[in-house]
């Protein structure tokens, strides 16, 4: 067993579910096998506690290195702060200055505040939402993080979060009487809102991603706002995985579509912690009415490092390159899968694709691929989140690792074998228990 596995072993028995996020657990990637810890990453470049090298093809970060690893012109302006004494009795100038950069950035938006999680950044805006509206209940799409607010969907009926994003969240820890305080609706469903909407006249924050996997049906977008505006809720857009991947900001830039709020977190601090709550004054000064406070949000690495990302981000092009590079990478996933006449489906935004198996047995394709990646040098996963570290020489070279790994897979589904060929366990999807 690797090093990293044997202390995965061990954390599962003294921290309850291993870690902090359910999306690094070993088990959703390669049981048993995977190195589970890293010693040090760089660009995209990962070295495990073994000593093993790997390129990054699993998540990089789950989405927050947009730059790389270990960025040096972040990490130099980090240093600095760190070195001016990052806590202190007084504010940090710099988090003004972040506010002025993303209201520069989104010109509809007045105002900001700031947290520094992408989850807490949720129930901040709703919050704010609730108070600015005065109305206590809340439509969702998609998913919004682990807080109370988010998870009461499933009081009731357990499975109302399945088709958001994380199946099997269960509400178990909630009061029961949030029931109904949040009501979920599909991606592209205006039909499923406007019918919440005649069921409940208290709904007072609509809060969605504006695009996760598929483009925005003609006028969904416009559709909701529509509603919003109609029946007086604050419209938010959590931008926590969208934003700064496609372009200088939310991707609802790109839509032309205003929400009242916005939620940036993930790239915006290349992977210090750092989270955004950006809005319209009418809504955002509601914040001054409800108590929202926190000592950690005033530190000051935080809003250093979103500005030295901001900077650098907007100054080398990187959302453009991270479409050109997801693009060559889906194109490369494409022609081996059509070479090798394995079955798959791409989908995503280019800078976070997919890339998930046709055949009934799926997860055990999925562990195969990376566990036979892992040999190669990769990290990977399902979802492939772009870095401006990667160049086009690295995607070719994982592509034609994948296609031999493509073909071992035919082989093996062909011959029946595929089972018999994987040395842990199937990766396990949704949340579980671990132990
Ligand atoms: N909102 C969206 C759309 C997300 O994708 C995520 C995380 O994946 C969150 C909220 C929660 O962010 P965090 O994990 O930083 O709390």
């Amino acid at each position: 067993m690797n090093t990293g596995q044997k202390l995965w072993q061990e954390a599962k028995r003294i921290i309850p579910g291993g870690n902090q996020l359910l999306s690094k657990r070993a088990e959703r990637f390669l049981p048993g096998l995977w190195p589970a810890y890293y010693d040090r990453a760089k660009g995209c470049e990962v070295w495990d506690l073994d000593g093993n090298h790997y390129y990054d093809f699993a998540q990089m970060g789950v989405g927050a290195c947009v730059l790389g690893y270990a960025d040096d012109d972040v990490n130099a302006a980090v240093i600095e702060a760190v070195n001016k004494g990052s806590m202190c009795t007084l504010n940090a100038p710099e988090e003004v200055a972040l506010a002025k950069r993303l209201i520069g950035l989104h010109p509809w938006a007045e105002q900001a505040r700031f947290a520094r999680t992408g989850g807490e950044a949720c129930a901040v805006a709703v919050r704010i939402g609730r108070a600015a509206t005065g109305k206590g209940r809340v439509a969702f799409c998609g998913y919004h993080g682990w807080h109370d607010w988010y998870l009461a969907a499933n009081i009731g009926d357990e499975s109302n979060l399945d088709g958001q994003l994380l199946p099997g969240l269960s509400p178990t820890g909630l009061f029961r009487g949030l029931k109904e305080s949040n009501l979920p609706f599909n991606y592209n469903r205006l039909d499923e809102l406007e019918a919440l909407t005649k069921r409940h006249d208290d709904i007072g924050v609509i809060i969605m991603e504006p695009q996760r996997g598929n483009a925005p049906a003609p006028g969904f977008l416009e559709g909701v706002r529509a509603i919003a505006d109609r029946i007086g809720a604050v419209l938010i857009f959590d931008e926590v995985t969208s934003g700064f991947r496609v372009n200088m900001g939310g991707i609802h830039l790109t839509y032309g579509v205003e929400p009242d709020i916005a939620v940036f977190g993930k790239a915006l601090g290349n992977g210090y912690p750092i989270a955004a709550i950006i809005g319209r004054r009418k809504a955002m000064d509601a914040a001054q009415s409800s108590f929202i406070s926190s000592t950690m949000w005033t530190e000051r690495v935080g809003y250093t490092a979103a500005l030295a990302t901001l900077e650098k981000m907007e100054r080398l092009n990187v959302p453009a390159r991270l479409t050109e590079l997801g693009l060559r990478l889906n194109a490369g996933w494409e022609r081996i899968a059509a070479e090798t006449g394995v079955g798959v489906h791409i989908d995503g935004i280019p800078p976070l694709t997919h890339i998930g198996f046709t055949c009934p047995e799926a997860p055990a394709a999925q562990t195969f691929y990376t566990q036979q990646m892992l040999e190669k040098g990769y990290l990977l996963g399902a979802a492939v989140y772009m870095t401006n570290a990667y160049d086009e020489a690295i995607i070719d070279r994982f592509v034609a690792d994948s296609a031999t790994v493509f073909a071992e897979l035919r082989a093996a589904q062909q011959d029946g074998s595929l089972e018999k060929r994987l040395k842990g366990g199937v990766i396990q999807a949704g949340f579980k228990r671990l132990t």
